[in-house]
């Protein structure tokens, strides 16, 4: 099946079992925007605590912080964000439709790499073992000649990005014949700066009110606080400050359903180290953080580094952590060393010193910072994509089924066990409540005595419960129940009493955070 109609179904997986909705659908829904339903928030809720966890617990020098959402107006000038947080526009005027001039253009290079990668996929298939892609990447003309191709617009547009030339922008779309993905033309508008702010106001007229913004990152509110938490932590560099909050960007372009939308949730740490060990912290904190992404299980191969051709005016090393969505290689998570830009910036703007007093160097700085930053709605879909699969089941007599199933990493899922009656009587259901009331304070569970029991496994794997617990005759003999594993099917006899060990370590964070 091609990757574009997995990822709708998947779409449409996520709403028909309550994970995300369409936000107002009631009023034709809002663009860019979107509600988390039943699963979904606890799905959502996981994954901020695995952050959370490797984070605040596994780091004792990591603490965290939840600042307000509104904040002073002069911190978005003092950080930039007023005069610099800006994506370039171009609209095509057949279609009507708006586009991100660097977006368009990154999408162009990466048919590319994508004819690249057919090309190696199709010698690796030819060659076997015997294939040296290196070798091959050096020497087979198709490859050469789009690399070449590609090496030339990248060096065109880190130019012009780094530039913020905006003409120039528009002639690599014209030069390289980029048409609108609607209209097909290639009739396109200027590019124009668009700032990716929300502002309101803040306070009644009759006070005197002023425009403030909602913040399009979390960093902000960790950077005004640093001292705060410095001194009554009594904090010593270097040390981290964590925060998982709402963040609002009024996006150009809104695709993909929650991989870029206008009201989304970061998960954001600032790591305050000494000036000069910045790219030492910066490389420490790559391998972490991706380890934190394999140890999910979903394969390495489909994680990778992709650093920056264009360093933002605060960073002098960024890298992102992406991951291989239906639609391709596409960022997750952002590691940037900011300098001491931030820091800088407020104590120049506020009047108020941002230094911290070194002990061992006996000498007071500003200190400089690496950042790692990851949206949890991007993470959630890189979640969800992960663990959707569409699976074939060979029957007894011959005859196959499709069942469609959430392979989540047990912590991760919703409903960790599902707890089933064989039948409706004969005291099943009593049994069945009761195991639920005894572990319903350990894990989410759920009790399911509708339909026959394989369209109840069906329904549990389409949520991706890892655990179904079915209660029989013989439940009443030997206080035994039969515990049902998700992905392989298969099923043992177990006693009612060991039930809560055995989910237990399946299901704990804490066997996910030894990963680390
Ligand atoms: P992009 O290049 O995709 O616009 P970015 O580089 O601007 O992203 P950062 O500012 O580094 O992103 O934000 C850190 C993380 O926050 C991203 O890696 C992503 O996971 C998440 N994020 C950023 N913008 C959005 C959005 N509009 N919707 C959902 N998640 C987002």
């Amino acid at each position: 099946m091609a990757q574009e109609d997995v990822f709708k179904k998947l779409v449409a997986h996520c709403k028909e079992y309550g994970y995300v909705f369409p936000s107002s659908e009631i009023y034709d829904g809002l663009s860019a925007v979107y509600d988390y339903g039943q699963y979904g928030v606890e799905l959502k809720n996981n994954i901020k605590k695995y952050w959370w966890d490797s984070m605040v617990l596994l780091h004792d020098n990591i603490v965290g912080l939840d600042s307000a959402i509104f904040m002073h107006p002069t911190i978005w000038k003092a950080s930039g964000h007023v005069d610099a947080f800006n994506d370039p526009l171009i609209d095509n005027k057949d279609s009507k439709k708006r586009y991100r001039a660097d977006v368009l253009i990154e999408e162009h290079m990466a048919k590319f790499e994508e004819k690249i990668n057919k090309e190696i996929e199709k010698a690796m298939e030819r060659f076997g073992d015997a294939f040296d892609e290196k070798k091959f990447r050096e020497t087979n003309q198709r490859v050469l000649a789009n690399q070449e191709k590609l090496d030339e617009i990248n060096a065109r547009f880190s130019k012009a990005m780094n530039a913020t030339d905006l003409q120039e922008l528009r002639q690599i779309i014209i030069d390289n014949e980029i048409v609108c993905p609607i209209s097909g033309t290639r009739n396109w508008t200027e590019v124009k700066q668009f700032n990716l702010m929300f502002s309101t106001e803040f306070g009644s007229t009759a006070e005197g009110s002023s425009k403030i913004y909602l913040r399009p990152e979390t960093a902000q509110g960790i950077f005004v606080n640093f001292l705060n938490v410095q001194k009554t932590g009594r904090m010593k560099i270097p040390f981290g400050i964590a925060q998982i909050g709402k963040a609002f960007r009024n996006e150009i372009v809104a695709r993909q359903f929650i991989f870029r939308m206008r009201e989304f949730e970061q998960m954001e740490m600032q790591f305050f180290v000494q000036p000069g060990s910045e790219l030492d912290w910066f490389r420490h904190w790559k391998e972490i953080r991706m380890k934190w992404h394999t140890a999910l299980g979903f394969g390495d191969e489909n994680y990778r580094f992709h650093d920056h051709v264009k360093l933002a005016h605060y960073a002098n090393a960024a890298t992102d952590i992406e991951y291989k969505f239906p639609f391709g290689f596409k960022e997750v998570e952002g590691i940037h060393s900011r300098t001491d830009f931030d820091l800088k910036q407020h104590q120049q703007y506020s009047g108020k010193k941002m230094q911290y007093f070194d002990p061992e160097r006996g000498e007071s700085y500003i200190p400089y910072v690496i950042e790692t930053s990851i949206g949890v709605d991007r993470m959630f879909l890189q979640v969800i994509s992960a663990a959707y699969l569409e699976e074939e089941l060979k029957k007894e007599d011959g005859s196959s089924d499709t069942r469609v199933v959430l392979r989540l990493p047990s912590f991760l899922a919703p409903v960790k066990l599902a707890v089933m009656p064989l039948v409706k009587k004969d005291g099943l259901p009593e049994i069945a409540e009761k195991i639920v009331h005894d572990l319903k304070f350990d894990f989410n569970c759920q009790y399911d005595d509708k339909d026959s029991i394989g369209r109840r496994y069906r329904r549990q794997d389409a949520i991706g419960t890892p655990y179904c617990i079915t209660i029989d005759h013989q439940t009443i003999d030997d206080n035994t129940v039969t515990i049902r594993y998700r992905d392989t099917m298969l099923q043992e006899r177990v006693g009612i009493t060991g039930l809560k060990d055995i989910i237990f370590e399946k299901v704990s964070i804490a066997t996910l955070l030894k990963k680390l």
